[in-house]
């Protein structure tokens, strides 16, 4: 997959293939100055459709200029040219040269500004209010339709936040009542050992016990009162 600078556009390189002398003959000189003329490819005729060809996460970002019959094609937010296309015959040419391969885009990943729910990484930009006045209602339709787009993820996000700390606490619950039954369950044992290891080193098991008890008795309140102080 190549794509611009942000991720916005992308091509399947499956879907390129080199340019003819032919075609190449047909780039005019305004169309050169923007590509390195060894590294154009061209859009797959079962793609004519450029938006079938091109993966763009937010159509809005990019830009189209027409040039007498050519048309050209770049993402406002890493300024890349992408492609162009020449109505007469439907070609579409790709700036291969100007675009970026998996290893690069692997590293986008992590960029600070990497926005996971467009899967594009965002360009700083001054607004000034006067840009804000002036937008087309088509551009207000774009901003709405981001503005639903990202409350709905964090809606999403949110509930699935919520069912992760039920499941954590659940989890957390039996966990913790497991661990009591083991701990009674032990305890038992223990005070179960620790008469039998009395009786076993008394002929008078009963007395011996009795008196254990009554030792531990004035331990305990000796302790008490010890504390107390
Ligand atoms: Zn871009």
């Amino acid at each position: 997959m190549l794509s611009c600078r942000c991720l916005n556009v992308k091509f399947n390189i499956g879907f390129l293939r080199d340019i003819s002398e032919a075609e190449l003959s047909l780039i005019n000189s305004e169309v050169r100055a923007h590509f390195d003329d060894h590294n154009i490819k061209v859009l797959l005729e079962d793609t004519q459709n450029v938006m079938d060809g091109a993966q763009v996460s937010v159509v809005s970002l990019v830009q189209k200029r027409c040039v007498n019959d050519w048309t050209f094609y770049h993402c406002f937010n890493c300024k890349v040219f992408t492609h162009a296309s020449y109505a007469k015959n439907y070609l579409v040419v790709v700036n291969y040269g100007g675009m970026i391969g998996l290893e690069e885009q692997k590293m986008l990943f992590a960029d600070p500004n990497y926005f996971d729910l467009y899967g594009i990484v965002l360009k700083h930009r001054q607004k000034t209010d006067e840009q804000l006045k002036s937008l087309k209602p088509s551009v207000v339709a774009a901003l709405h339709n981001i503005q639903d787009t990202v409350s709905d993820f964090i809606k999403y996000e949110e509930k699935q936040m919520e069912q992760r700390i039920t499941e954590y606490t659940a989890l957390q619950r039996a966990a913790f009542d497991d661990l009591n039954v083991k701990v009674l369950g032990q305890r038992k044992m223990l005070e179960q050992l620790v008469c039998a290891a009395y009786w076993d080193t008394n002929e008078d098991a009963d007395s011996a016990f009795e008196r254990s008890v009554e030792e531990i008795s004035s331990l305990v309140s000796g302790s008490a009162a010890k504390g107390m102080n």
